[in-house]
């Protein structure tokens, strides 16, 4: 049994942090927000005051943030108090270089440190089922391991510092690329006459066939799971595709690369923000493609 301080316990962090206590993990969980702390307390957390409180005397701390400026803010107080030789896990989705910096100041804390972030959405949060990309060292993936296989199915080691976000995000740059190419294709076929499920039969089974196809198909009808025979209620928001579609132009910039379908990809999703239309699930984007929007 370790004792795990837990920073960040929203929509994610709440299955998470309960999963770790299931597994007879002493949690002391830490949030701004009074609703998250009680959730929290319901799934069996102590809540601390603050910061301090939470990561002080803590094997390991995990965080489960919005973003890369709110974990630098959280980490510089946390790295303040916690002790070297503790684990720090980030599961937030950040930026590559925020990600990169943190793991290096944390080592000059000594304080083994790795990014984390997951998918597998508020669902597999609360199963533990999640799947991990990890980055930083092989010591401290091997450490963090075992805490993550009882939060998670798939506990990946993508390599350095920082490789964990790259894999994030270039996975959901090509998602919602293909997202959007899948919902042009089955709004062009029936603009043509061909109906959804007749397209979905073939293309299915032919060289268009991919996972927002099969698994999520925008058009409703074909897989009955999809968000798209819901009325498209998420599911993955259309605004989580969109956070990490701009973290992944960000960090094509800096990488001095071109990406020119991820950038049209941001530039479409920015449009159903504009629209005021990002609560719906990724793939309404269906139709803003076919004009129902
Ligand atoms: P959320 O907004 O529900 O939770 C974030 C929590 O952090 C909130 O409860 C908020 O009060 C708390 N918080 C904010 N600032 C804080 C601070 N300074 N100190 C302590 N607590 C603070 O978001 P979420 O959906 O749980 O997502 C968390 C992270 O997981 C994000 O980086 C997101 O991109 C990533 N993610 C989310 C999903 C998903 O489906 N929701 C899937 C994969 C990855």
């Amino acid at each position: 049994m370790m004792k795990i301080g837990f920073i960040g316990l929203g929509n994610m962090g709440l299955g998470m942090a309960a999963n770790l206590v299931k597994a007879g993990h002493q949690v002391v969980g830490f949030d701004l927000s009074k609703t998250a702390q009680q959730s929290a307390r319901k799934g069996g957390c102590e809540i601390a005051k603050d910061i301090n409180t939470a990561v002080k005397d803590s094997d390991v701390v995990i965080m489960m943030l919005p973003n890369g400026s709110i974990v630098r803010k959280v980490c510089e107080e946390a790295f303040f108090w916690m002790v070297p030789g503790t684990l720090m896990i980030d599961c937030s989705t950040i930026d590559v270089e925020t990600a990169r910096d943190l793991v290096a100041e944390a080592r000059n804390q000594q304080i083994d440190m790795i990014d984390a972030p997951v998918s597998g959405g508020v669902g597999g949060a609360a199963a533990g089922t999640l799947t991990f990309m990890c980055g930083g060292t092989s010591e401290a993936f091997a450490r963090a391991q075992p805490i993550l296989e009882t939060m998670g199915k798939n506990i990946f080691h993508a390599g350095d510092a920082g490789n964990g976000q790259v894999a994030k995000i270039c996975n959901n740059m090509l998602l919602g690329i293909h997202m959007i190419g899948t919902c042009e294709a089955f709004n062009l076929a029936q603009k043509l006459g061909l109906d959804a499920q007749t397209f979905y039969d073939i293309s299915s089974t032919a060289s268009g066939q991919n996972w927002s196809m099969t698994s999520y198909c925008p058009a409703p009808g074909p897989v009955e799971s999809a968000p798209s025979n819901r009325d498209y209620q998420p599911g993955f928001t259309a605004a989580m595709m969109l956070k990490d579609l701009r973290l992944a132009q960000g960090a094509a910039r800096t990488a001095r690369t071109s990406t020119p379908l991820g950038a049209q990809s941001e530039a479409i999703y920015s449009l159903m923000e504009a629209a005021g239309k990002d609560g719906l699930d990724f793939s309404g984007v269906m139709k803003l493609i076919n004009g129902s929007l």
